[in-house]
């Protein structure tokens, strides 16, 4: 089997799939004023399955599903199945800011989805609703215990750390998983194109939660395979852990292991890059999958050894939801 390498020696094993860039959320530092853009052509499924398979005969083994919010779309099941079915993908998680994941789980389970990203910046209803723009903050949470009572084992909470509106309230998001097996992860507010204002107002280190957790006895962990660039924390008196996200840390590019692919299917070697190579003209029949294959493995040897956020360049990404964050 290939590997995925870069010039650098970091191995890709680990692709982020966005299959759309619609949202239904207005996340403040994404999509303040709502989804802008023209809802169409997307991957089909079998597009995405000529994709996976691809990637996973160059040896990604996991695969993430995000957007835009990737529960917007009907076939979003079909899509789950299909990629679990993928000859080498042994872990399928998804990004999903849980408007319909008390509805689904049960069936998300059944289809194989072994782990899942909620996206939760408020712990009650005026606080989530002034950042997300969405009153389904009660859904949200049942959606969160759903997945937990039908058996997804792997559930993590990503929570945007915003100066003037959560940094203060870290202990009640500690308190969060003192009882919940699950891992929540501070992300720093990332600056792309369309968010400079707000980046401004409300970034903040990840240093300040570090400082908390190292003053209330939490411990940093080992990471596992496959694991991100989150640095974890465990507690004896908490089932579960927090994590920190902190891409404006030196170093933060040496453990890279993922590539993205847009909604579209261009490949993006970097969050804040620049560009993207169109890999969808070689998703159209099965018989192209050498012609893809090589067509990925030459893309990546453009990949640059590290992001240049310190330096203002933020690459072109307007926000997020467009790249499959
Ligand atoms: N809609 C889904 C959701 O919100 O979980 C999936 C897509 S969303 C772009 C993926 C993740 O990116 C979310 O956890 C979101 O909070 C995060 N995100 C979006 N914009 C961000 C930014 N500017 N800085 C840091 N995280 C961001
Ligand atoms: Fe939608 Fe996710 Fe962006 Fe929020 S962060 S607007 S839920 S894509």
């Amino acid at each position: 089997m290939h590997t995925l390498r870069d010039r650098f020696g970091r191995r890709f094993s680990y692709l982020r799939l966005s299959v759309t860039d619609v949202c239904n959320f207005r996340c403040e530092y994404c999509l303040p004023n709502g989804y802008q853009g023209r809802p169409r052509g997307f991957l089909s499924v079998a597009e995405i399955r000529r994709l996976v398979t691809a990637f996973a005969q160059l040896g990604t083994f996991k695969v993430r599903l995000t957007g835009g919010e990737p529960s917007v779309r009907r076939d979003f099941l079909d899509i789950v199945r299909t990629v679990r079915e993928v000859p080498g993908v042994q872990r399928l998680a998804m990004t999903t800011n849980a408007y319909r994941l008390e509805r689904d789980a049960e069936a998300l389970k059944a289809s194989g989805m072994d782990a899942v990203n909620v996206s939760l910046d408020g712990l009650d209803a005026t606080q989530f609703q002034r950042i997300t723009g969405d009153r389904r903050f009660d859904r949200v949470m049942a959606g969160i215990d759903r997945a937990l009572a039908v058996g997804i084992d792997r559930i993590k909470i990503n929570t945007v750390l915003l100066k003037g509106l959560n940094d203060h309230q870290l202990g009640d998001f500690f308190e969060f998983v003192r009882t919940r097996p699950i891992s929540l992860r501070f992300i720093e507010l990332m600056r792309t194109g369309d968010n400079q204002a707000y980046f401004d107002r409300h970034h903040v280190g990840g240093e300040l939660v570090r400082t908390q957790l190292d003053g209330a006895g939490w411990q940093p962990c080992a990471p596992g395979r496959g694991d991100g660039p989150a640095v974890e924390y465990a507690h004896p008196d908490y089932a579960g852990r927090i994590g920190i996200i902190a891409p404006y840390a030196p170093g933060f590019c040496e453990g890279c292991n993922r590539l993205r692919v847009t909604a579209r299917g261009g490949l993006r070697l970097c969050l804040f890059g620049h560009g993207s190579a169109d890999l969808r003209p070689l998703l159209a029949r099965d018989d192209q999958l050498e012609a893809l294959k090589t067509h990925i493995m030459s893309a990546l040897f453009e990949k640059r050894p590290a992001h240049f956020l310190g330096q203002g360049d933020f690459g072109d990404t307007a926000h997020l939801a467009s790249t499959g964050g």
